[in-house]
Order: C-alpha cells, then sequence, then structure tokens
C-alpha cells in the first residue's frame, strides 16, 4: 500500500526528531524513518553536559523528550530501513524494507558512525574486548584495564566515564596533546585512575578469544611495545553515513553532503540535517538547529510548488 507525506526525514536523531518537530508543527504530514533505536549517536553516549538547558542530563532522557515532542504534534516515525529514493514529477518515491512512501520533500538526516583504526585484530575482537561505546559496554570492565584510542572530547568524555568502572584506564594518542576541551582535559589529568600515553597508534590487538594484549608503536621513535589490556575502546572521530546518498546529492571528499545555510542539497526538494552534512561543529545543539532549519527550508519549498501548480 502507498502512503503519501509532506516530508520524509530519514535518520531519527536529535537533527532528524528536530525537523519532525518543526515540520509537524507546520501542519506538513511527516514521517521518520529510523532503522535503528531513536536518538542517534547520543544513545551512546552516558551524561550530555553540553545541551543548552539541560546540565548533566542522562542522554536516554533526552531522547526520549525529543522524541515524544516530535510525536506529540503528529510526527509518525518509522522502524524501517532506507532503501532508495527517486523523483518524478516534483514527488519523491522512497522505499524502505518494509514500505513504499511518496512525499514532497526530503530531509536526509542520517548522522554519522564511529571512525575504525584499521590494525590487525580490531574487526576479530570487535564485541570480545574491542568496544566503540563505553555506556553500552563499561559494565563489562568492572575492575580490568583498558585502553581508550584518541585524544578528542569523546575519548577523553568516555574515557573518564570508563574509569567508574574499570580500574585502569589508559589513553593513548597520536600525538603529545589533546584535542578535546581544557575542561574536559583538566578534569581527566586531575583523575587518578588515568594514564596517557603520547605521541602512539595501535599496531596491533591481539588476544586468544577476548582482548588480551595491544601493540603500540611511538610515532617518533617507532619503538613497539607490548601492553596487556582487557579492553580496547575507540574514540577516533566519526564518519558520515551519506553511501546511500552519494549518487543523489553532492558530497565533500569526506563523504558529508554539501549544503548551504538553510539546508539546501544540490537537488531541489532534498535537504540535509546534522552530522551526515558539511559543517565545522557537530554537536546535538547543531544538529536540532539544523533539523529546525531543514524543515522550515522543506515548507517554504513545498509552498512554492504548490503556488505553481
Ligand atoms: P574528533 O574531535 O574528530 O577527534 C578525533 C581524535 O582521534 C583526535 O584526537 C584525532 O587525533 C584522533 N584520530 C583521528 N584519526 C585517528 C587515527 N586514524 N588513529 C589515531 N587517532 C586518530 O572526534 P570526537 O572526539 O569523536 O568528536 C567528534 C565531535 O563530537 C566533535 O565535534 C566533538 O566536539 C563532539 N563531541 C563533544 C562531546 C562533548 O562536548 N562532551 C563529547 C563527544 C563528542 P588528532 O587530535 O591528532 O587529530
Amino acid at each position: 500500500m502507498m502512503h503519501e507525506y509532506d516530508t520524509i526525514i530519514v535518520g531519527g536523531g536529535p537533527a532528524g526528531l528536530s525537523a519532525a518537530l518543526y515540520s509537524s508543527r507546520a501542519m506538513l504530514k511527516t514521517l521518520v524513518l529510523e532503522q535503528a533505536a531513536v536518538g542517534g549517536q547520543i544513545t551512546s553516549t552516558s551524561e550530555v553536559e553540553n545541551y543548552l538547558g539541560s546540565i548533566s542530563s542522562n542522554a536516554i532522557d533526552i531522547v526520549t523528550r525529543m522524541k515524544d515532542q516530535a510525536l506529540e504534534f503528529g510526527s509518525e516515525i518509522k522502524a524501517e530501513k532506507y532503501k532508495s529514493l527517486t523523483k518524478k514529477d516534483n514527488i519523491f518515491q522512497v522505499t524502505t524494507d518494509k514500505g513504499y512512501y511518496e512525499c514532497k520533500s526530503v530531509i536526509i538526516a542520517t548522522g554519522s558512525h564511529s571512525q575504525y583504526i584499521g590494525c590487525k585484530g580490531e574487526q576479530e575482537f570487535t564485541g570480545l574486548g574491542v568496544s566503540y561505546c563505553a555506556t553500552c559496554d563499561a559494565n563489562f570492565f568492572r575492575g580490568l584495564n583498558v585502553v581508550v584510542v584518541g585524544g578528542g572530547d569523546s575519548a577523553v568524555d568516555e574515557g573518564i566515564y570508563l574509569t567508574k568502572f574499570a580500574n585502569k584506564v589508559t589513553l593513548i594518542h597520536r600525538r603529545d596533546e589533546l584535542r578535546a576541551a581544557k575542561s574536559l582535559q583538566e578534569r581527566a589529568f586531575a583523575n587518578p585512575k588515568m594514564e596517557f600515553i603520547w605521541d602512539s597508534t595501535v599496531e596491533e590487538i591481539k588476544g586468544d578469544g577476548i582482548v588480551k594484549a595491544i601493540l603500540v608503536r611511538n610515532i617518533k621513535t617507532n619503538e613497539i611495545t607490548e601492553l596487556q589490556t582487557d579492553g580496547v575502546f575507540v574514540f577516533i572521530g566519526y564518519k558520515p553515513n551519506s553511501d546511500e546518498f552519494k549518487e543523489i546529492v553532492k558530497l565533500d571528499d569526506k563523504g558529508n553532503i554539501i549544503s548551504d545555510e538553510n539546508m539546501h542539497t544540490s537537488i531541489p526538494g532534498i535537504f540535509v540535517a546534522g552530522d551526515v552534512r558539511n559543517k565545522m561543529l557537530k554537536q546535538i545543539i547543531t544538529a536540532a538547529s539544523d533539523g529546525a532549519i531543514a524543515a522550515i527550508s522543506a515548507e517554504k519549498y513545498i509552498a512554492d510548488l504548490n503556488q505553481n501548480h
């Protein structure tokens, strides 16, 4: 059976839910397609401290409030995996693993995913000691020793979180200074459970069914040392989830969907919001802002379409 919408939003993270809220409040018939859990990447973090108006809020509480707010104003949310998008006579056809939909505008809000180290053993031990989500897996490492790879906000934030569970958290960073916000750095340096290995990368993850050790290379001396560890948490940035759209809209050389400040992509009627687009600051607050702008741009686009017919 075919269903018609004004706007279909692909992705149910903060960008998608914000777009849904603004779109449904503009009385547009709105559908959010989310293949996994609503909330996107925030669901893999613990506390959120920097979303305006929420000091140290539980991430799941924030997501639940966002979802309820979008539903309250009439958005529909379906647990379906986006498959394809085509356009004919100003109508978009969207297929998912469960259905077929038509709509006048599309907002891509598919977010991003963790970047992999790409070293030997990483894939083999994923879920067996290698993790990309401290909130999900920290509990398995109570009283054990873990390493965190990366030097940005995620690595430091999640490293501090892991100290609540692990005996020791060793952060391995490829430079001799962290990229993370200074306030996070201060907390990490003051934490007696945290240690730091500078100018180093992980060359190999070794184990026997589960992670037992890693080989660490000092990039200045090239010296390789073996470090015993029970877990490896990887936080070395994110890659945009744009693969399924690369033949449809223009991307930059990092795979971000190119947009203007009003969230227009290279194709009229397709808008973008959140971490999947090219921008400097990828945060919950900027995702929410993008979503609001994308929805209002879609509203204007649909009004123009209606006027011209
Ligand atoms: P990020 O800021 O891009 O930092 C990635 C870190 O990983 C950098 O330290 C980088 O080293 C290192 N790295 C990159 N590729 C590597 C590789 N192949 N091998 C080893 N190390 C590598 O990513 P993020 O920390 O995940 O943060 C992403 C965005 O989310 C940022 O905008 C961040 O502010 C935001 N965020 C905010 C919070 C918060 O405010 N509490 C929490 C989490 C995330 P270099 O420093 O040498 O480049």
